[in-house]
């Protein structure tokens, strides 16, 4: 995990396996989190600046931008039998 990649599905599972079992130490718990910590930041960071080079190689405002994405997810298309957004209401499962 100290290489920066994203987590692959074994990995995920893997730590999973190791939140759960009740032999993993209270410093084990503790080192899994930092690391977790660490990885989130450095790809949300990561995210930041490619969103911060669309910005500029846009020539948008960070309003218009935040609108951009507003309006992208506001009429992105949501997995069937959804009919969102050709009708108004969500019928996902996991909608809140
Ligand atoms: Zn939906």
């Amino acid at each position: 995990m100290t290489d920066q990649s994203p987590l692959t599905h074994e990995q995920i599972s893997d730590i999973r396996n190791r939140l759960a079992d009740p032999k993993t130490s209270a410093p084990q718990l503790r080192e899994i989190a930092l690391q977790l910590l660490a990885d989130s930041n450095h790809w949300y960071t990561e995210a930041d600046s490619w969103r911060e080079s669309y910005r500029l190689a846009k020539g948008m405002s960070d309003d218009e931008l935040n609108a951009l994405i507003a309006i992208s997810e506001a009429t992105l298309m949501h997995p069937r039998p959804c009919r969102f957004p050709d009708t108004p209401d969500c019928t996902c499962p996991d909608a809140a």
